[in-house]
């Protein structure tokens, strides 16, 4: 029987601060990672990813407006899902083939060590077919979805 799918999110989310969550079906629940930069496709492009709690997966598909006065408040959008394969895991290292429809191809997560509270890792694309050292970030959140959620 071949294993189920196991998938991730990007959420877009205009907070106080503009970031983007990077999220991990991992045992049933999300693992996630708040990057400020966002994801690169480009492997020069290394980018900070702060691990934060994990989220429950039926959070996998969310879009909308977190209310003024909560934590996170402001929109969130998907920017990017799909499923992926997880290739080696230890508490230090994820390395796994995404399946998105921005991100594809092999990408790394490694803890960086001595820094922090041990939630600083970094997000890495792995030189392969689908790496791309031009490759430039673009907001989901269009002014079509802006209207569509009502902001
Ligand atoms: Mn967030």
């Amino acid at each position: 029987m071949a294993p189920r799918k196991l998938r991730f999110v990007v959420h877009e989310h205009h907070a106080s601060r503009v970031h983007f969550d990077f999220r991990l079906e991992v045992r049933g629940a999300l693992k996630s990672w708040a990057v400020p930069k966002g994801p690169s496709m480009n492997p020069a492009e290394k980018r900070l990813a702060i691990q934060v709690e994990d989220h429950p997966l039926e959070y996998i598909d969310f879009e909308g407006v977190i209310p003024d006065g909560e934590y996170g408040a402001g929109p969130v959008v998907v920017w990017d899902a799909g499923d992926y394969t997880l290739e080696k895991e230890s508490p230090d290292l994820l390395e796994f083939l995404l399946r998105g429809k921005k991100l594809k191809g092999g990408f790394a997560l490694v803890r960086i060590k001595g820094r922090g509270k041990g939630n600083e890792w970094l997000l890495m694309k792995r030189r392969d077919e689908h790496a791309d050292s031009g490759w430039k970030l673009r907001s989901a959140l269009t002014a079509r979805k802006k209207k569509a959620l009502g902001t």
